[in-house]
């Protein structure tokens, strides 16, 4: 009898994990919390301040990312290609930054050079609609128009493979909740770099999939709370001002740094608490705004300056590699430490971007109210591609 109570417990204890998973509450599938035993690497790390992979202090690798929002245009490519195109990591890598790309003002052939030369190429929607009450309230239809059919859109016009293209920011970091995140899901994404963490800054929250629920913060709402199993991310840790304020974006900072000495110090004062704490990812999320300027204001060389000084700085430390977020996801997967990590395939330069944008376009449209120019990598088409008629050509588009 005992041995049946104990088998009967044991089986029990067997469905119950069989069971574990979502439980779908009032038709929607609430995250329960994470089961630690449950959900191992590379499929599934539940969200912690503690290092993946057993590693700990100087074993890890510290990840710095470089992070643009917006559109990649003819006035800011110059500064990307004096900052980036000629740094590399310890592992004799190029450094890659990750861009969140919108469609409107974009250049899609210097988003093809972007991508070419090793960097990250996410998304950030095709009309970055300056409310955010649009972003709060999307449904996950217009998810799907904004974000995944940008996708195929981006992939199109700047020759970039579909394959590369995994990441996303929401406009103004504004994120939509669980349509958001059901959107991406369906549309192939795999991580999501849109949450600021004010509580988990020191030590920091490591990156994370929503296989359960999370122990973020929700600075700005609405944030998910179904499982969105084996999707990550990437939590935005706050920097701390001058005036002790903190920021999601470095270009939000206050006060807004005007001689290199304070932007180099802004950066490297938070920075130092990631790589001497817990190394959780350290990320400079800015605008090419924040540093590119009219001559006449000087402050915007002076930050440039600090901003350098700074990428030379941490470039020279001991264990420390400026990679794209894509590149970060699989270091997440498969946590290498720093005695093998001059070997680790995904953070060498990337033989397969072949340049495949030899004869760009310059289109142009207009209409009585206003005028867009768009640089593509194949001939122009005959709308200007906007949500709805992602390609231009003005087919009923399914998204
Ligand atoms: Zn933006």
């Amino acid at each position: 009898m005992a041995k049946l109570t104990i088998l009967s417990l044991a089986l029990c204890g067997l469905l119950a994990i069989v069971f574990s998973g979502p439980t779908k509450v009032n038709n929607v599938y609430e995250a329960p919390p994470c089961d630690v035993d449950a959900c191992q690497l590379p499929s599934c790390r539940c969200s912690s301040q503690t290092p993946p992979g057993n590693l700990i202090g100087p074993n890890v690798p510290q990840m710095v990312f470089l992070t643009f929002d917006d559109a990649i245009t003819v006035s800011n490519h110059p500064f990307y290609e004096e900052v980036l195109f000629n740094r590399i990591n310890q592992n004799g890598a190029k450094i890659a930054a990750t861009f969140f790309i919108t469609h409107e003002y974009s250049n899609y052939s210097l988003v093809h050079d972007l991508w070419a030369r090793g960097h990250d190429i996410a998304l950030h929607s095709i009309t970055h609609v300056s409310d955010t009450g649009y972003w709060a309230n999307l449904n996950e239809s217009m998810w799907r128009a904004e974000i995944v059919a940008q996708k195929q859109q981006l992939s199109t016009f700047a020759s970039v493979p579909l394959a590369y293209i995994k990441g996303v920011r929401a406009p103004f970091l504004q994120v939509g909740g669980n349509p958001m995140y059901s959107a991406l899901v369906g549309g192939g994404f795999e991580w999501d770099c849109s949450r600021p963490t004010q509580n988990q800054r020191i030590p920091g929250l490591w990156p994370y999939t929503n296989d359960y629920a999370s122990t973020q913060d929700c600075q700005i709402p609405t944030c998910p709370d179904e499982a969105f199993p084996g999707f990550w991310t990437f939590p935005m840790i706050d920097l701390i001002g001058d005036d002790q304020f903190p920021c999601a974006m470095v270009d939000e900072c206050t006060p807004v740094p005007m001689t290199q000495a304070a932007t180099y110090n802004l950066l490297m004062r938070n920075f130092e608490n990631q790589y001497n704490g817990n190394r959780a990812p350290f990320g400079v999320f800015t605008h090419a705004a924040w540093l590119v300027g009219p001559a006449d204001r000087p402050e915007f060389a002076q930050r440039k300056a600090g901003y350098i000084q700074f990428l030379d700085e941490i470039l020279a430390m001991p264990n420390v590699y400026i990679v794209g977020i894509s590149q970060a996801m699989e270091w997440m997967k498969t946590p290498t430490g720093t005695a093998d990590i001059d070997t680790f395939v995904p953070w060498l330069d990337d033989p397969n971007r072949v340049r495949a944008c030899p004869f760009p376009r310059n289109c142009r449209y207009e209409n009585s109210t206003w005028e867009r120019f768009m640089s593509s990598c194949i001939p122009c088409p005959p709308e200007y591609p906007w949500v709805h008629n992602p390609q231009g050509t003005n087919l009923h588009y399914d998204d």
